[in-house]
């Protein structure tokens, strides 16, 4: 293509919400012929809400969402927002954490009101040679196989009750979706969410193949190794997690509702973080590169 029709491609695409990092971007963008979706924030709103709260024997729920809210209080992650909004719905003021550390891709640790708390996936709790007891093991499972994501909560030494949220499939991803299989496209859905919830989400908008409990440092290799299967890969995510395979991808797509990280890594921003705008960026690189008139 010229480098006017280059232009003129880019200037098309900021009209639709696209923002393009160059012209040679358009080039990749014709050729990609698999791509990856990011679940949460991405195919979904990442809006989750608190549904319910499942105690171990003789645990207070009311202190289960103080100690758990105040730690999530700490963390940015949209699981996170969502336990410290419905624990200060319901008990009120939440403390201020003696200490907190984020474990990218598990949950929080820290130390509330003198306990040393863990809120995250059961393999969080693993790592604390801590396990879930059976009647918490059953709630954990009925609410994954109903496609929310169920989260431990321990302190001092024992898992004491699972929390369940879930977040809504964007309106659009299921239409998205149809349109970028019509297009030739492979679509596949990668999450460090857990297999259950991936299936469901993934059944939801019309996805075959799922790539769950992929930790954060670990969704660059699901790229690479795509790549090594001969494939040309887009990648659309919106998290600090999702950076390094947006940078890896031959097309990295970044939902500008997401992180500053996600959109300094890709070639491309979905301005609206709507999944549709991907596929008017490939039907736009392809008619500029003269692929369909
Ligand atoms: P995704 O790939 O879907 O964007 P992440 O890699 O951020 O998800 O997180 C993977 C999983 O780790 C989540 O589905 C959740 O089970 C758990 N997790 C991560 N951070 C938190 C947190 N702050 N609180 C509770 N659970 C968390
Ligand atoms: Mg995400």
């Amino acid at each position: 293509a010229t480098p006017t029709a280059l232009m003129v491609g880019t200037g098309r695409g900021a009209q639709l919400g696209i923002l393009i990092k160059g012209p040679e971007v358009l080039e990749s963008t014709r050729k990609v012929d698999t791509i990856v979706l990011d679940k949460t924030g991405t195919v979904t709103t990442g809006r989750m809400t608190l549904l319910s709260v499942h105690t171990a024997q003789g645990v207070e729920e009311a202190e289960v969402l103080r100690l758990a809210g105040a730690l999530e209080k700490a963390s940015e992650h949209p699981i996170a927002q969502a336990v410290a909004a419905g624990a200060a719905a319901k008990t009120g003021t939440l403390p201020t954490p003696e200490d907190f550390a984020n474990v990218p891709g598990l949950g929080v640790q820290g130390v509330v009101d003198g306990h040393a708390v863990l809120v995250g996936r059961t393999k969080l709790l693993g790592e604390w040679a801590m396990s879930l007891p059976a009647e918490l093991e059953r709630a954990k499972a009925a609410a994954e196989a109903a496609g929310r994501t169920a989260v431990a909560v321990a302190w001092d030494g024992e898992a004491r009750a699972v929390l369940t949220v879930a977040d809504a499939v964007k309106d659009t991803s299921a239409e998205a979706v149809r349109r970028l299989r019509a297009l030739g496209l492979t679509p596949i859905l990668l999450t460090g969410d857990n297999r259950a919830v991936a299936e469901a989400v993934a059944a939801e908008v019309g996805i075959e193949r799922v790539i769950a409990e992929v930790m954060p440092e670990d969704k660059v290799g699901v790229v690479t190794s795509l790549q090594q299967e001969g494939r040309s890969v887009a990648m659309v995510g919106d998290g600090v997690n999702d950076a390094a395979a947006l940078a890896r991808a031959d097309l990295g797509l970044a939902m500008g509702t997401g992180t500053d990280a996600a959109i300094e890594a890709g070639d491309l921003t979905l301005v609206r973080g709507d999944l549709l705008a991907a596929v008017d960026a490939i039907r736009l690189a392809r008619r500029t590169l003269g692929t369909i008139k």
